[in-house]
Protein backbone atom coordinates (compact mmCIF):
# COMPACT_ATOMS: atom_id res chain seq x y z
CA UNK A 1 0.00 0.00 0.00
CA UNK A 2 1.46 3.72 -0.75
CA UNK A 3 2.19 5.58 2.18
CA UNK A 4 -0.02 8.64 2.68
CA UNK A 5 3.06 11.46 3.01
CA UNK A 6 3.08 15.04 4.72
CA UNK A 7 5.90 17.69 5.62
CA UNK A 8 5.12 16.85 9.55
CA UNK A 9 3.59 14.68 11.53
CA UNK A 10 1.84 15.43 14.80
CA UNK A 11 0.50 12.98 17.00
CA UNK A 12 -1.75 13.92 19.34
CA UNK A 13 -4.97 16.70 19.21
CA UNK A 14 -4.36 18.34 22.65
CA UNK A 15 -4.00 22.01 22.74
CA UNK A 16 0.27 20.97 21.77
CA UNK A 17 -0.26 19.43 18.86
CA UNK A 18 -3.51 21.30 17.74
CA UNK A 19 -1.34 24.51 18.26
CA UNK A 20 1.54 23.50 16.43
CA UNK A 21 -0.36 22.15 13.64
CA UNK A 22 -2.36 25.42 12.88
CA UNK A 23 0.61 27.15 13.13
CA UNK A 24 2.77 24.95 10.49
CA UNK A 25 -0.19 24.77 7.87
CA UNK A 26 -0.49 28.04 8.18
CA UNK A 27 3.16 28.41 7.38
CA UNK A 28 2.71 26.73 4.14
CA UNK A 29 3.66 23.10 5.25
CA UNK A 30 0.96 19.67 4.36
CA UNK A 31 0.38 18.62 8.33
CA UNK A 32 -1.23 15.30 9.06
CA UNK A 33 -1.83 14.83 12.92
CA UNK A 34 -3.09 11.60 14.44
CA UNK A 35 -5.27 11.95 17.32
CA UNK A 36 -6.58 8.37 19.27
CA UNK A 37 -9.34 9.73 20.83
CA UNK A 38 -12.69 10.91 19.30
CA UNK A 39 -13.88 14.26 20.66
CA UNK A 40 -15.27 15.67 22.33
CA UNK A 41 -13.44 13.68 25.30
CA UNK A 42 -13.23 14.61 29.26
CA UNK A 43 -9.93 15.78 30.29
CA UNK A 44 -8.64 17.49 33.16
CA UNK A 45 -7.40 21.16 33.38
CA UNK A 46 -10.09 23.69 32.84
CA UNK A 47 -8.45 27.02 34.46
CA UNK A 48 -6.54 28.66 31.33
CA UNK A 49 -3.81 31.75 32.46
CA UNK A 50 -4.50 35.31 30.74
CA UNK A 51 -1.09 34.90 28.30
CA UNK A 52 -3.21 31.54 26.75
CA UNK A 53 -5.50 34.71 24.99
CA UNK A 54 -2.31 35.91 23.17
CA UNK A 55 -1.81 32.12 22.23
CA UNK A 56 -5.09 32.04 21.13
CA UNK A 57 -4.97 35.33 19.21
CA UNK A 58 -1.94 34.40 17.13
CA UNK A 59 -3.68 30.96 16.27
CA UNK A 60 -6.85 33.39 14.67
CA UNK A 61 -8.98 31.64 17.11
CA UNK A 62 -9.41 34.28 19.52
CA UNK A 63 -12.94 35.33 18.12
CA UNK A 64 -14.42 32.04 18.05
CA UNK A 65 -13.21 31.28 21.28
CA UNK A 66 -14.53 34.44 22.57
CA UNK A 67 -17.95 33.33 21.07
CA UNK A 68 -17.87 30.10 23.30
CA UNK A 69 -19.59 31.55 26.73
CA UNK A 70 -17.02 30.02 28.57
CA UNK A 71 -16.36 31.49 32.52
CA UNK A 72 -14.36 34.62 32.75
CA UNK A 73 -12.16 34.77 35.32
CA UNK A 74 -10.23 38.27 36.53
CA UNK A 75 -7.78 36.41 39.41
CA UNK A 76 -6.72 33.55 41.68
CA UNK A 77 -7.85 32.88 45.25
CA UNK A 78 -5.63 30.91 47.61
CA UNK A 79 -6.13 29.87 51.00
CA UNK A 80 -4.74 27.79 53.73
CA UNK A 81 -7.14 26.01 56.16
CA UNK A 82 -4.31 25.44 58.79
CA UNK A 83 -3.04 28.89 58.91
CA UNK A 84 -6.32 30.83 57.99
CA UNK A 85 -4.30 33.22 56.01
CA UNK A 86 -5.68 33.74 52.12
CA UNK A 87 -4.99 35.92 49.08
CA UNK A 88 -6.65 37.11 45.98
CA UNK A 89 -4.08 37.56 43.04
CA UNK A 90 -6.06 39.78 40.58
CA UNK A 91 -3.86 39.53 37.11
CA UNK A 92 -2.39 43.08 35.98
CA UNK A 93 -3.50 45.48 33.75
CA UNK A 94 -1.35 46.75 31.17
CA UNK A 95 0.35 43.71 30.26
CA UNK A 96 0.61 42.58 26.31
CA UNK A 97 -1.52 40.14 27.32
CA UNK A 98 -5.37 40.73 29.27
CA UNK A 99 -6.69 41.00 32.76
CA UNK A 100 -8.84 38.00 32.24
CA UNK A 101 -9.06 35.08 31.05
CA UNK A 102 -11.51 31.73 31.08
CA UNK A 103 -12.31 28.43 32.60
CA UNK A 104 -12.94 25.92 30.59
CA UNK A 105 -14.49 22.63 30.12
CA UNK A 106 -11.78 20.91 28.09
CA UNK A 107 -13.83 18.83 25.84
CA UNK A 108 -15.30 21.76 24.40
CA UNK A 109 -12.09 23.37 24.10
CA UNK A 110 -9.72 20.85 22.52
CA UNK A 111 -12.26 20.33 20.40
CA UNK A 112 -12.82 23.58 18.81
CA UNK A 113 -9.26 23.71 18.53
CA UNK A 114 -8.49 20.58 16.71
CA UNK A 115 -11.13 21.91 14.51
CA UNK A 116 -9.89 25.19 14.30
CA UNK A 117 -6.62 23.41 13.41
CA UNK A 118 -8.81 20.88 10.35
CA UNK A 119 -10.24 24.43 9.03
CA UNK A 120 -6.85 26.05 8.69
CA UNK A 121 -5.84 23.00 6.05
CA UNK A 122 -4.27 20.30 8.67
CA UNK A 123 -5.69 16.93 7.76
CA UNK A 124 -7.20 15.23 11.21
CA UNK A 125 -7.16 11.60 11.59
CA UNK A 126 -9.42 10.84 14.88
CA UNK A 127 -9.67 8.05 16.02
CA UNK A 128 -6.07 7.25 15.02
CA UNK A 129 -3.51 5.81 16.87
CA UNK A 130 -0.17 6.10 16.28
CA UNK A 131 1.41 2.30 17.19
CA UNK A 132 4.77 2.62 15.63
CA UNK A 133 7.90 4.65 14.72
CA UNK A 134 10.78 4.66 12.58
CA UNK A 135 13.19 7.12 11.92
CA UNK A 136 15.96 7.16 8.67
CA UNK A 137 18.27 9.82 6.92
CA UNK A 138 14.71 11.51 4.98
CA UNK A 139 12.15 11.65 7.53
CA UNK A 140 9.90 9.23 9.21
CA UNK A 141 7.65 6.30 9.04
CA UNK A 142 4.71 5.84 11.37
CA UNK A 143 2.42 2.96 12.03
CA UNK A 144 -1.51 3.81 12.73
CA UNK A 145 -4.13 2.21 13.66
CA UNK A 146 -7.26 4.07 12.56
CA UNK A 147 -10.56 2.58 12.66
CA UNK A 148 -9.69 -1.03 12.57
CA UNK A 149 -7.65 -0.51 9.73
CA UNK A 150 -3.60 -0.34 9.72
CA UNK A 151 -1.76 2.61 7.73
CA UNK A 152 1.53 3.84 7.36
CA UNK A 153 2.05 7.31 6.95
CA UNK A 154 5.40 8.91 5.52
CA UNK A 155 6.45 12.49 7.15
CA UNK A 156 9.48 14.63 6.57
CA UNK A 157 9.51 15.78 10.41
CA UNK A 158 7.45 14.16 13.24
CA UNK A 159 6.14 16.44 16.46
CA UNK A 160 5.36 14.34 19.92
CA UNK A 161 2.32 16.01 21.61
CA UNK A 162 0.80 13.05 22.84
CA UNK A 163 0.59 14.47 26.57
CA UNK A 164 1.53 12.41 29.44
CA UNK A 165 2.04 9.48 27.43
CA UNK A 166 5.10 10.90 25.94
CA UNK A 167 5.54 8.46 22.79
CA UNK A 168 8.61 8.93 21.96
CA UNK A 169 10.47 9.26 25.38
CA UNK A 170 8.44 6.22 26.51
CA UNK A 171 9.88 4.21 23.31
CA UNK A 172 12.95 5.69 22.45
CA UNK A 173 14.57 8.05 25.41
CA UNK A 174 13.80 8.37 29.44
CA UNK A 175 10.87 9.39 31.61
CA UNK A 176 12.33 10.86 35.31
CA UNK A 177 10.08 11.56 38.11
CA UNK A 178 10.04 14.20 40.15
CA UNK A 179 11.22 13.53 43.53
CA UNK A 180 8.82 13.94 46.37
CA UNK A 181 5.65 14.81 43.88
CA UNK A 182 4.39 11.65 44.37
CA UNK A 183 0.98 12.87 43.72
CA UNK A 184 -2.75 11.78 43.08
CA UNK A 185 -5.59 13.89 42.07
CA UNK A 186 -8.95 12.95 42.13
CA UNK A 187 -11.59 14.95 40.77
CA UNK A 188 -15.00 15.43 39.21
CA UNK A 189 -17.64 18.55 37.74
CA UNK A 190 -20.49 19.47 39.52
CA UNK A 191 -23.72 21.18 38.88
CA UNK A 192 -24.88 23.76 42.29
CA UNK A 193 -21.41 24.39 43.54
CA UNK A 194 -20.96 27.49 45.62
CA UNK A 195 -20.88 30.75 42.94
CA UNK A 196 -19.35 33.72 44.34
CA UNK A 197 -20.67 37.79 43.71
CA UNK A 198 -19.31 40.11 40.66
CA UNK A 199 -15.58 40.13 39.87
CA UNK A 200 -14.93 37.06 41.41
CA UNK A 201 -17.30 34.56 40.23
CA UNK A 202 -15.03 32.61 37.89
CA UNK A 203 -11.51 33.19 40.10
CA UNK A 204 -10.12 30.12 40.76
CA UNK A 205 -9.58 28.93 44.27
CA UNK A 206 -6.83 26.63 45.58
CA UNK A 207 -7.46 25.50 49.28
CA UNK A 208 -4.53 24.02 51.50
CA UNK A 209 -5.65 21.55 54.29
CA UNK A 210 -4.08 19.55 56.09
CA UNK A 211 -4.08 16.38 53.60
CA UNK A 212 -3.04 18.10 50.49
CA UNK A 213 -5.19 20.96 48.12
CA UNK A 214 -8.14 21.10 46.37
CA UNK A 215 -8.87 22.99 43.26
CA UNK A 216 -12.28 25.05 42.81
CA UNK A 217 -12.71 25.79 38.97
CA UNK A 218 -16.27 27.46 38.28
CA UNK A 219 -17.66 27.18 34.82
CA UNK A 220 -20.04 28.69 32.24
CA UNK A 221 -23.73 26.58 33.42
CA UNK A 222 -23.64 26.18 36.64
CA UNK A 223 -20.60 23.60 35.89
CA UNK A 224 -17.60 23.74 38.72
CA UNK A 225 -14.49 21.51 37.96
CA UNK A 226 -13.11 20.11 42.05
CA UNK A 227 -9.99 18.12 42.40
CA UNK A 228 -8.42 17.14 45.62
CA UNK A 229 -4.55 16.74 44.68
CA UNK A 230 -2.87 14.61 47.78
CA UNK A 231 0.05 12.80 48.37
CA UNK A 232 0.00 8.60 46.47
CA UNK A 233 1.04 7.71 50.05
CA UNK A 234 -2.65 8.96 51.46
CA UNK A 235 -4.23 6.42 48.45
CA UNK A 236 -2.56 3.87 49.51
CA UNK A 237 -3.53 4.05 52.76
CA UNK A 238 -6.61 4.57 51.78
CA UNK A 239 -9.05 1.14 52.01
CA UNK A 240 -12.01 2.40 50.50
CA UNK A 241 -13.11 3.61 46.63
CA UNK A 242 -11.79 6.21 45.24
CA UNK A 243 -15.22 8.03 45.90
CA UNK A 244 -15.03 7.21 49.52
CA UNK A 245 -11.44 8.90 49.79
CA UNK A 246 -12.81 12.05 47.79
CA UNK A 247 -15.83 12.59 49.81
CA UNK A 248 -13.37 12.12 53.07
CA UNK A 249 -10.81 14.92 51.43
CA UNK A 250 -14.20 17.09 51.27
CA UNK A 251 -14.31 16.36 54.86
CA UNK A 252 -11.14 17.52 55.57
CA UNK A 253 -11.71 20.79 53.72
CA UNK A 254 -13.69 23.05 55.32
CA UNK A 255 -14.16 25.47 52.60
CA UNK A 256 -14.60 23.11 49.21
CA UNK A 257 -17.18 20.88 52.19
CA UNK A 258 -19.43 24.58 52.59
CA UNK A 259 -18.89 25.35 48.84
CA UNK A 260 -20.22 21.88 47.57
CA UNK A 261 -23.04 21.71 49.94
CA UNK A 262 -25.93 21.26 47.50
CA UNK A 263 -24.12 20.41 44.71
CA UNK A 264 -24.27 17.02 42.56
CA UNK A 265 -21.76 15.45 40.82
CA UNK A 266 -22.17 15.04 36.95
CA UNK A 267 -19.17 13.14 35.99
CA UNK A 268 -18.04 10.34 37.72
CA UNK A 269 -14.87 10.39 40.33
CA UNK A 270 -11.73 10.74 37.77
CA UNK A 271 -8.33 10.23 38.87
CA UNK A 272 -4.49 11.12 37.47
CA UNK A 273 -1.40 9.73 39.36
CA UNK A 274 2.02 10.32 38.98
CA UNK A 275 1.80 13.07 37.25
CA UNK A 276 5.21 14.78 38.45
CA UNK A 277 7.94 14.23 35.53
CA UNK A 278 10.42 15.27 33.45
CA UNK A 279 11.28 13.63 29.59
CA UNK A 280 14.16 13.36 27.11
CA UNK A 281 14.75 13.37 24.76
CA UNK A 282 12.97 16.92 23.82
CA UNK A 283 14.50 16.99 20.66
CA UNK A 284 16.46 15.01 17.90
CA UNK A 285 16.99 14.28 14.47
CA UNK A 286 13.73 15.31 12.76
CA UNK A 287 11.48 15.30 15.96
CA UNK A 288 10.63 17.52 18.68
CA UNK A 289 8.24 16.99 21.27
CA UNK A 290 5.92 19.72 22.93
CA UNK A 291 3.27 20.27 25.65
CA UNK A 292 2.95 17.24 28.91
CA UNK A 293 5.13 15.17 26.30
CA UNK A 294 7.86 17.22 27.59
CA UNK A 295 7.07 17.50 31.47
CA UNK A 296 4.43 18.33 33.72
CA UNK A 297 5.26 18.66 37.67
CA UNK A 298 1.48 20.26 39.23
CA UNK A 299 -1.32 21.73 38.11
CA UNK A 300 -1.20 24.46 40.94
CA UNK A 301 -0.75 27.20 39.15
CA UNK A 302 -2.69 26.23 36.19
CA UNK A 303 0.36 26.69 33.86
CA UNK A 304 -0.37 23.15 31.38
CA UNK A 305 -2.20 24.36 28.76
CA UNK A 306 -0.53 27.73 28.16
CA UNK A 307 2.80 25.76 28.21
CA UNK A 308 1.14 23.16 25.71
CA UNK A 309 0.62 26.05 23.33
CA UNK A 310 3.59 28.23 23.84
CA UNK A 311 5.61 24.98 23.09
CA UNK A 312 3.51 24.73 20.08
CA UNK A 313 3.99 27.49 18.85
CA UNK A 314 7.54 28.06 19.26
CA UNK A 315 8.32 24.28 17.54
CA UNK A 316 6.27 25.73 14.84
CA UNK A 317 8.88 28.57 14.08
CA UNK A 318 11.66 26.15 14.53
CA UNK A 319 10.04 23.60 12.32
CA UNK A 320 9.18 26.33 9.29
CA UNK A 321 13.24 27.51 9.88
CA UNK A 322 14.18 24.14 9.12
CA UNK A 323 11.93 23.56 6.16
CA UNK A 324 13.10 26.62 4.65
CA UNK A 325 16.81 25.61 4.85
CA UNK A 326 16.49 21.78 5.06
CA UNK A 327 18.47 20.99 7.84
CA UNK A 328 16.75 18.59 10.31
CA UNK A 329 19.24 18.09 12.98
CA UNK A 330 18.90 17.43 16.80
CA UNK A 331 21.30 20.55 16.63
CA UNK A 332 19.32 22.50 14.44
CA UNK A 333 16.46 22.41 17.57
CA UNK A 334 18.83 22.96 20.48
CA UNK A 335 17.39 26.24 20.46
CA UNK A 336 14.10 25.25 20.75
CA UNK A 337 14.74 23.19 23.51
CA UNK A 338 16.34 26.21 25.92
CA UNK A 339 13.51 28.20 25.23
CA UNK A 340 11.36 25.66 25.97
CA UNK A 341 13.17 24.83 29.35
CA UNK A 342 14.03 28.99 30.06
CA UNK A 343 10.34 29.17 29.47
CA UNK A 344 8.94 26.86 32.36
CA UNK A 345 11.69 27.29 34.87
CA UNK A 346 9.80 30.14 36.87
CA UNK A 347 6.53 27.74 37.27
CA UNK A 348 9.13 24.73 38.07
CA UNK A 349 10.60 26.78 41.17
CA UNK A 350 7.44 28.63 41.90
CA UNK A 351 5.57 25.28 41.85
CA UNK A 352 8.31 23.77 44.41
CA UNK A 353 8.18 26.68 46.41
CA UNK A 354 4.69 26.95 47.13
CA UNK A 355 5.13 24.00 49.29
CA UNK A 356 7.52 25.95 51.63
CA UNK A 357 5.84 26.94 54.39
CA UNK A 358 8.71 30.09 54.17
CA UNK A 359 7.36 30.73 51.05
CA UNK A 360 4.26 30.41 51.72
CA UNK A 361 3.53 32.57 54.71
CA UNK A 362 5.07 35.24 51.85
CA UNK A 363 2.73 34.16 49.10
CA UNK A 364 -0.33 34.81 51.16
CA UNK A 365 0.69 37.97 52.85
CA UNK A 366 2.07 39.48 50.02
CA UNK A 367 3.60 43.36 50.11
CA UNK A 368 4.00 44.96 47.39
CA UNK A 369 7.58 45.82 47.53
CA UNK A 370 10.24 46.25 44.94
CA UNK A 371 7.81 44.89 42.28
CA UNK A 372 7.61 41.25 44.17
CA UNK A 373 3.76 41.29 43.71
CA UNK A 374 3.80 42.35 40.02
CA UNK A 375 6.42 39.59 39.21
CA UNK A 376 3.99 36.45 41.00
CA UNK A 377 1.39 37.85 38.73
CA UNK A 378 3.66 37.99 35.32
CA UNK A 379 4.50 34.22 36.35
CA UNK A 380 0.81 33.29 37.53
CA UNK A 381 -0.38 35.14 33.87
CA UNK A 382 2.12 32.71 32.14
CA UNK A 383 3.86 36.02 31.10
CA UNK A 384 7.20 34.49 32.25
CA UNK A 385 7.08 32.40 29.66
CA UNK A 386 6.22 35.04 26.85
CA UNK A 387 8.93 37.70 28.42
CA UNK A 388 11.17 37.82 31.79
CA UNK A 389 12.19 41.33 31.56
CA UNK A 390 15.48 42.14 34.17
CA UNK A 391 13.26 43.79 36.75
CA UNK A 392 11.12 40.82 37.43
CA UNK A 393 13.29 38.60 37.43
CA UNK A 394 15.41 40.82 40.22
CA UNK A 395 11.93 40.81 42.05
CA UNK A 396 11.49 37.07 41.76
CA UNK A 397 15.35 36.98 43.12
CA UNK A 398 14.42 39.07 46.11
CA UNK A 399 11.52 37.02 47.14
CA UNK A 400 13.07 33.80 46.94
CA UNK A 401 15.88 35.71 49.17
CA UNK A 402 13.16 36.88 51.45
CA UNK A 403 11.76 33.11 51.62
CA UNK A 404 15.20 31.69 52.24
CA UNK A 405 15.59 34.48 55.47
CA UNK A 406 12.13 33.21 56.58
CA UNK A 407 13.22 29.64 56.85
CA UNK A 408 16.18 30.80 59.30
CA UNK A 409 13.48 32.60 61.13
CA UNK A 410 11.19 29.75 61.37
CA UNK A 411 13.47 27.64 62.24
CA UNK A 412 14.75 29.57 64.71
CA UNK A 413 11.57 29.91 66.16
CA UNK A 414 10.80 26.35 66.15
CA UNK A 415 8.48 26.53 63.09
CA UNK A 416 8.28 23.52 61.13
CA UNK A 417 10.26 24.63 58.01
CA UNK A 418 9.97 21.17 55.70
CA UNK A 419 8.41 21.40 52.31
CA UNK A 420 4.63 20.21 52.64
CA UNK A 421 5.53 18.23 49.03
CA UNK A 422 6.40 15.51 51.73
CA UNK A 423 2.96 15.47 53.21
C1 LIG B 1 -4.68 16.80 37.93
C2 LIG B 1 -4.39 17.76 36.83
C3 LIG B 1 -4.99 19.02 36.82
C4 LIG B 1 -4.69 19.95 35.81
N1 LIG B 1 -5.25 21.20 35.84
C5 LIG B 1 -4.88 22.12 34.89
C6 LIG B 1 -5.45 23.43 34.87
O1 LIG B 1 -6.29 23.80 35.71
N2 LIG B 1 -5.05 24.28 33.90
C7 LIG B 1 -4.15 23.92 32.95
O2 LIG B 1 -3.80 24.74 32.09
N3 LIG B 1 -3.64 22.67 32.92
C8 LIG B 1 -3.98 21.77 33.85
N4 LIG B 1 -3.48 20.51 33.80
C9 LIG B 1 -2.54 20.16 32.73
C10 LIG B 1 -3.17 20.12 31.35
O3 LIG B 1 -4.31 19.28 31.35
C11 LIG B 1 -2.13 19.64 30.36
O4 LIG B 1 -0.93 20.34 30.64
C12 LIG B 1 -2.52 19.87 28.89
O5 LIG B 1 -3.63 19.09 28.53
C13 LIG B 1 -1.32 19.52 28.00
O6 LIG B 1 -1.67 19.57 26.64
P1 LIG B 1 -0.96 18.62 25.58
O7 LIG B 1 -1.53 18.97 24.25
O8 LIG B 1 0.49 18.64 25.79
O9 LIG B 1 -1.43 17.14 26.00
P2 LIG B 1 -2.89 16.53 26.02
O10 LIG B 1 -3.91 17.57 26.23
O11 LIG B 1 -2.84 15.40 27.00
O12 LIG B 1 -3.09 15.93 24.57
C14 LIG B 1 -2.41 14.80 24.13
C15 LIG B 1 -3.27 14.04 23.15
O13 LIG B 1 -2.50 13.02 22.53
C16 LIG B 1 -3.33 11.90 22.29
N5 LIG B 1 -2.46 10.74 22.14
C17 LIG B 1 -1.63 10.19 23.07
N6 LIG B 1 -0.96 9.15 22.55
C18 LIG B 1 -1.36 9.02 21.26
C19 LIG B 1 -1.02 8.11 20.21
N7 LIG B 1 -0.12 7.13 20.40
N8 LIG B 1 -1.62 8.26 19.01
C20 LIG B 1 -2.53 9.26 18.81
N9 LIG B 1 -2.89 10.15 19.78
C21 LIG B 1 -2.30 10.02 20.99
C22 LIG B 1 -4.24 11.86 23.50
O14 LIG B 1 -5.44 11.18 23.22
C23 LIG B 1 -4.45 13.36 23.82
O15 LIG B 1 -5.67 13.85 23.28
C24 LIG B 1 -3.79 19.57 34.79
C25 LIG B 1 -3.21 18.31 34.78
C26 LIG B 1 -3.50 17.41 35.79
C27 LIG B 1 -2.84 16.05 35.78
Amino acid sequence: MTPMTSDVAVIGGGPGGSSAATHLARGGLSVALFEREVFPRFKVGESLVPATMLMLERLGVLERVERGGYQIKYGATFHDQETGLGHTFYFLEGMPWPNWTYNVPRADFDALLLDHSRKQGVVVHQPATVSGVAFDADGVTLDVDSGGDRLTHRARFLVDASGRDAFLAARRGRRSRVPNLGKVALFAHYKGGARFPGREEGNVRIYLFEGGWFWWIPMANDLTSVGAVVHARVVREHAGTPEALFAEMVQRCRAVAENLAGAQPVTPIHRAANFAYTNAPVVGSRFLTVGDAIAFVDPIFSSGVFIAMRSGELAAQAILAAFADGRFTARRFAAYERKVWRGVAPFFKFIHKYYEPSFLDLFLQPRDKLGMVRAVLNVLSGGAFIRMPWRVRASLALLFGIARINTWVRRRAGKPVESRLEW
